[in-house]
């Protein structure tokens, strides 16, 4: 009788072992190698502090060079595990010439499905919908957050499968959120989280953090390190300094009023079209990068396409309003991520792409990438590039129109960056030289010296960033603030 109440006994655990699939068995591993599974569910809160580097994606002087990097310190994320929540903020310092402020506090939350950011006032203003999403997801890329949500009966445990000396599983949140835990054979710990995003230039890309340093913290091991990769791009390596369970993380709900506020849209897209001289027109309208276009014979050239595929686009639409005559080029003044944003959607319009030649290998890459995630125009239907890559000068010219094309040299920010010179009607057209409105010109003194150094007499700068203005008053405005002296 003994023999059998044990023989039972052993048989429905082994049952119950079987019971579990092996996707939610490897997550129990993990819970328990993590502290144990009510310990992680009874946790309140985390709150993680510390500093780090935090590249400037795309903005890096050549396609291949290192990227310019801001260095975070002040770092805090606080988390709500049982509501939801949670608020980063942060100070970051350009480590780069930059035109903007140098220092900027970010203080960011979401709640739930409400976003919103904190200004240096206090006050909290709603963000949208994608901000909700992304730092949901992003609060999940944590070891605690993301085994916590995965025990939840009503979240998708799938695909368990080996790689090397690890397990991956495919775990989707009750929200919808889809991401991948690793986890290491031999210690149980989560090693790496990743999510897939969409980005405009880059497309289908990983996102992945990845954990290290374990310590034990409050009945819980947290990572010391956490370093987040977006595609093959650095774009945060947290070392923490402060790791808390259960301590006090403050008040993370976003305020009534923020929640009782509709989320914000985008706005419509507006171009408006603003007749510079004979033959050329300064697209503007939303947002702070503009476009020019040229009208030659009998074709158009379209100087910038920038941001994303939406703002591009409307440019291109726009440009096609103005004349009978064919668009058939962009020019692409520099491989930077805000003025490279429509190269894939000119290429689609079928546009002729006209840049320095050193963005050759990396548009190339931009060109033949997935966005299987957010399909654009050129992934729904593949078209073959045209280029025509300019080394030091070109000149474009017929009887209608002369513009001629200048690599910017020796500038330390700008590797890669083409500019336009109209000598009839002695205009400039440019993209990052000089903004009216930024708050100091650091490589403006180099910007004076191509001018000079290609003896070209400009009477009116027609910018892609900012107003356009007479070009005595850019000399001005650039002497008057700190810059750094011309190498040459
Ligand atoms: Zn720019």
């Amino acid at each position: 009788m003994k023999k059998s109440i044990w023989l039972f006994i052993v048989s429905a655990f082994a049952m119950a072992c079987a019971q579990l699939p092996p996707e939610r068995k490897a997550i129990e591993d993990a819970a328990a190698a993590l502290g144990g599974k009510d310990r992680i569910l009874a946790a309140r809160t985390l709150v993680i502090e510390g500093e780090g580097p935090a590249p400037n994606l795309g903005q890096n002087t050549v396609p291949d060079g290192e990227l310019p990097v801001w260095k975070v310190t002040e770092y805090k994320r606080a988390i709500d595990l049982a509501n939801g929540r949670t608020r980063m903020q942060q100070l970051r310092t350009a480590q780069f010439l930059f035109a903007g402020a140098t220092t900027q506090r970010q203080n960011q939350g979401v709640d739930g499905d409400v976003a919103y950011n904190v200004g240096q006032d206090g006050k909290a203003t709603r963000a949208g919908d994608a901000a909700a999403r992304e730092r949901r997801i992003e609060m999940l890329h944590h070891p605690i957050v993301i085994v916590r949500t995965a025990l939840d009966p009503a979240a998708k445990v799938t695909n368990l499968r080996q790689q090397g000396n690890e397990q991956l599983v495919d775990v989707t949140t009750a929200k919808g959120d889809a991401l991948t835990v690793t986890i290491d054979n031999s210690t149980k710990l989560p090693s790496r989280v990743t999510s897939m995003s969409d980005n405009a230039n880059m497309g289908d890309v990983a996102i992945v953090t990845t954990f290290s340093g374990y310590e034990d913290v409050n009945g819980l091991k947290l990572p010391r390190r956490l370093t987040t990769n977006i595609d093959k791009f650095l774009q945060f390596d947290l070392n923490v300094s402060r790791n808390a369970v259960d301590a006090d993380a403050g008040d993370l709900a976003a305020p009534a009023d923020v929640k009782a506020a509709p989320a914000p849209v985008p706005p419509a897209m507006v171009v408006t079209a603003e007749p510079v001289a004979k033959g050329i027109w300064w697209l503007a309208g939303s947002g702070n990068h503009r476009s020019i276009v040229f009208e030659f014979d009998d074709h158009l050239v379209l100087f910038e396409v920038p941001l994303n595929e939406t703002r591009s686009k409307a440019v291109i639409d726009k440009a096609r309003t103005l004349s009978a005559k064919p668009l058939t080029h962009a020019i692409v003044s520099h491989h930077h991520f805000d003025h490279s944003g429509g190269l894939r959607v000119a290429v689609a319009e079928g546009l002729t792409i006209i840049t320095y030649r050193g963005n050759q290998a990396f548009f190339a890459d931009l060109l033949a990438r997935k966005h299987t995630i957010v399909p654009d125009e050129l992934e729904k239907s593949p078209k073959a590039a045209r280029f025509e890559f300019v080394d030091d000068e070109m000149t474009l010219k017929d009887k209608s129109m002369e513009v001629r094309l200048y690599h910017l040299l020796d500038n330390p920010r700008e590797g890669t960056n083409l500019f336009a010179y109209v000598p009839r009607d002695r205009i400039l057209v440019q993209a990052d030289f000089y903004d009216s409105a930024w708050q100091q010109h650091l490589w403006g003194e180099n910007v004076l010296w191509n001018i000079e150094h290609r003896k070209l007499k400009v009477d009116k700068d027609v910018p892609v960033h900012g107003a356009i203005e007479p070009f005595d008053q850019m000399v001005k405005t650039i002497k008057a603030k700190p810059s750094i002296p011309a190498a040459n």
